[in-house]
């Protein structure tokens, strides 16, 4: 366990495939067999930061001053979506000031008829965001999702009251997925999610129920039909005349919260909202 523990944490870095992480990564092998206890490990993991810093995942350099796993710059560099916006999807919305923006639909909204009745997201997905929830997401650093909380924070202070009444659930993962990577990354986000917004958490009252083919090379009318019929309600008791508030982390297309939206739907839940940590 110690072994593990340490490896990972050296491997939290965007450049761990330069020598100096290498070498890091050798240097702890090597004195590895001494570890004895958390304590030793927490001190090691000290002195091993001090001779090697580890660099910001996003920009490679240097995370003085920043948090543990970006630098401040590339913290603060993070774009949260304000209005005006598309008050169904959310997308940012480029209208002048003159043009009402209250109640503004944008033309995909009006032509494909989303099952869930709103989505939000912190912030666009490029640059520093994209780079962290990889970061979080394919390199299995569940941690990651920490360097956002005073984001989300903020984000949630400014519109808490939307969200009363909701119980909060996650899009889930299939098994299969789950095992290989080891931690689901919609959950730990609705968890973080539901105790900012000191809403009640459903624990999986979905399931996966079949596997579907990964949605990055698909158009948007295949990533819809690609997650047709992928998810079933479990337990319909817990989500039947219950607002939901579904989690996940990237919103694209919004084929797949659309898919779970409509399966709760059908299972008599009441109003879904949609929160993503990002909208690409
Ligand atoms: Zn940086
Ligand atoms: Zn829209």
């Amino acid at each position: 366990m110690v072994r593990v523990g340490v490896r990972l944490s050296c491997y939290n870095s965007a450049s761990c495939r330069s020598k100096k992480l290498y070498h890091k990564v050798l240097a702890i092998d090597m004195i590895n067999p001494f570890l004895q206890s958390p304590r030793a490990v927490k001190m090691l993991e000290a002195i091993v930061n001090v001779v090697f810093p580890r660099s910001c995942v996003s920009c490679g350099l240097s995370r003085k001053n920043g948090g543990d796993y970006l630098c401040r710059l590339c913290r603060d560099d993070i774009f949260v979506i304000g209005d005006p916006l598309c008050n169904t999807c959310g997308i940012p919305a480029d209208i002048d000031y003159d043009y009402p923006a209250e109640g503004f639909e944008c033309g995909w909204c009006r032509k494909c008829g989303f099952r869930f009745d709103r989505a939000r997201s912190l912030g666009l997905y490029d640059s520093v965001l994209k780079e962290l929830i990889h970061f979080y997401k394919y390199r299995s650093q569940p941690g990651a999702i920490d360097e956002l909380e005073p984001l989300l924070r903020d984000y949630f202070a400014t519109c808490r009251e939307e969200y009363q009444g909701y119980s909060v659930t996650s899009v889930p993962l299939h098994v299969k997925k789950l095992k290989e990577r080891g931690f689901d990354q919609s959950f730990v986000l609705a968890h973080k999610t539901a105790e900012i917004l000191d809403l009640p958490l459903l624990v999986r009252p979905l399931a996966r129920i079949r596997e579907t083919f990964p949605q990055a090379r698909k158009n948007r009318t295949e990533r819809f039909q690609n997650v047709r019929g992928a998810f079933e309600v479990v337990s319909p008791k817990t989500v039947c005349d219950k607002k939901i508030l579904l989690v996940d982390d990237v919103f694209t297309t919004g084929s797949t919260v659309n898919e779970v939206a409509r399966v709760l739907k059908k299972a008599r839940a009441g109003s879904v909202q949609v929160f993503t940590l990002a909208r690409a």
